[in-house]
């Protein structure tokens, strides 16, 4: 390493310790970190600032991207040393990032980490789903894990986890960051524990019937096959210990008619992390005590002092009003490994800045998040999310869980989109109808007995596209 890129490494290590306020324990019995939480506008965006101007020379100095990428656009890492010169970045999308992977193999040129320095610190190895098309590896050091703990806790503690509760981690413990980020942050806040990997759903169902756990983290999809599973086997969900569903990997708080499932079902609160592997370890968004705001309005807030939220227009490219829609870019700046300078997250929401309920400032996305820009479904010119047909279809009284969204092209080379639901009787006209409602299109509908279409054991995936 030479001095340049030792000196800004050394810096940027500096300001992220200099803002881990409350490292280790909570500063009260409501919110983890006051200081930070609860910072008026001018203090959150002083420490955002304060992180930039240290950011850009070490990324400039650390990363191969993001120097060729300075270079390219003829700016210096003195060009953003605050917020407002953002605009000049234009923003990094999913396709670069994984162009970059493909050129430089296996992990990208993106890391601010050499080998020599990833054996001194040590790593962990992650994937993601590979939801859309291959699976991306990624490595964080174990700064960053110490760094994602401290933020995963915060938010957990938003939700209402203390340590009188007991999590049961619904996971298989692979090399998802989710799971694992839970685990260690439960660690931290000295939550108890039960891993709940490796197990078959009915194993799971009798952990909660003889363990109590008060927590139940999974995929909402999961959530929901695992109660009715503890239904079949003559357990009531509603009646077990558990007082909360932790969910993330899938969209769930916003769409309320899933929530309200899990609600029902569970006859406990629902919490949620918004997150996406590119920008940080750790959750960027997180629920609170005040996160439903109305009978369908989920708010979830966003952290602040971590990372740099702002909502653009997906054509333009360029900033919405406060209380337009937009879609998510993200800068982030609590990792050693893999800062980001705007990231297009791409999450349909809406931004308020007003002060929540719980006393957090943090800015929540109001409704939570819609879907994300790259899932959006085109069938003859009109255009509707999965999470929307979800709603729909869930609105349905006695529809099951499990449901699937075939589109295809019909003989004569139409596009076609059929719902196959599950259902005691014939409700055909309904599902029709109320997709028609909701999404404006008018689909196919295929009755199917209930326990007909495979059970989710962990992503749902709800939409065949076979165009
Ligand atoms: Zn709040």
């Amino acid at each position: 390493m030479n001095n340049r890129q030792e000196q800004t490494r050394t810096k940027w290590l500096e300001i992220l310790d200099k803002y881990k306020y409350d490292a280790n324990t909570p500063a009260n019995d409501q919110i983890w970190s006051p200081r930070l939480e609860c910072a008026n506008r001018d203090e959150l965006t002083n420490i955002q600032n304060a992180k930039l101007k240290v950011v850009t020379p070490f990324l400039y100095e650390n990363s191969d991207f993001y120097k060729q990428r300075f270079d390219r656009l003829g700016l210096i890492p003195s060009d953003i040393q605050s917020s407002d010169d953002l605009h000049k970045w234009p923003v990094i999308d999913k396709k670069e990032m994984m162009e970059d992977v493909e050129k430089n193999p296996p992990y990208g040129n993106y890391c601010t980490i050499d080998e020599n320095l990833w054996k001194e610190r040590g790593w962990m190895l992650f994937s993601s789903s590979g939801s859309s098309g291959v699976p991306r590896v990624f490595r964080y050091s174990h700064v960053d894990r110490d760094l994602w703990e401290w933020a995963n806790a915060r938010a957990m503690y938003s939700f209402g986890i203390r340590s009188s509760d007991t999590v049961f981690l619904a996971s298989g413990y692979g090399p998802h960051v989710f799971a694992w980020g839970v685990q260690y942050a439960l660690q931290r806040m000295k939550v108890s524990c039960i891993p709940g990997g490796g197990m078959s759903t009915e194993m799971r169902a009798n952990i909660i019937n003889r363990f109590n756990p008060t927590v139940l983290c999974c995929t909402p999809s999961y959530a929901l096959h695992l109660g009715r599973t503890m239904e079949e086997m003559g357990m009531v969900p509603s009646k077990s210990a558990i007082r909360m569903i932790f969910v993330g990997g899938e969209p769930a708080a916003g769409i309320i008619n899933t929530r309200n499932r899990l609600k029902t079902l569970w006859g406990a609160e629902v919490r949620e992390f918004y997150g996406c592997t590119e920008v940080s370890p750790h959750c960027g968004g997180y629920s609170c005590s005040h996160s439903e705001v109305s009978d369908d309005i989920v708010a979830t807030h966003l952290m602040e002092d971590h990372q740099i939220w702002e909502l653009v227009d997906p054509e333009t490219l360029t900033s919405v009003e406060e209380g337009e829609k937009g879609i998510t870019v993200c800068t982030s700046l609590n990792s050693e490994s893999s800062p980001q300078l705007r990231f297009n997250i791409g999450d349909y929401t809406t931004f308020s800045y007003d002060k929540c309920g719980c006393g957090r400032t943090h800015v929540r996305a109001m409704g939570s998040f819609a879907g994300r820009a790259d899932d959006l479904i085109n069938l003859r010119g009109i255009k509707m999310y999965p999470t929307q047909l979800e709603q729909a279809i869930r609105a349905i009284p006695g529809v099951g869980d499990e449901y699937e969204i075939l589109i295809e092209k019909n003989t004569s080379g139409l596009d076609i989109m059929t719902a196959r639901v599950e259902h005691m009787n014939d409700i055909t006209a309904q599902v029709v109808s109320e997709i028609k409602t909701r999404c404006e299109v008018t689909i196919n509908a295929e009755v199917l007995k209930p326990g007909t279409l495979p059970k989710t054991e962990f992503k749902a995936k709800r939409i065949r596209d076979e165009r």
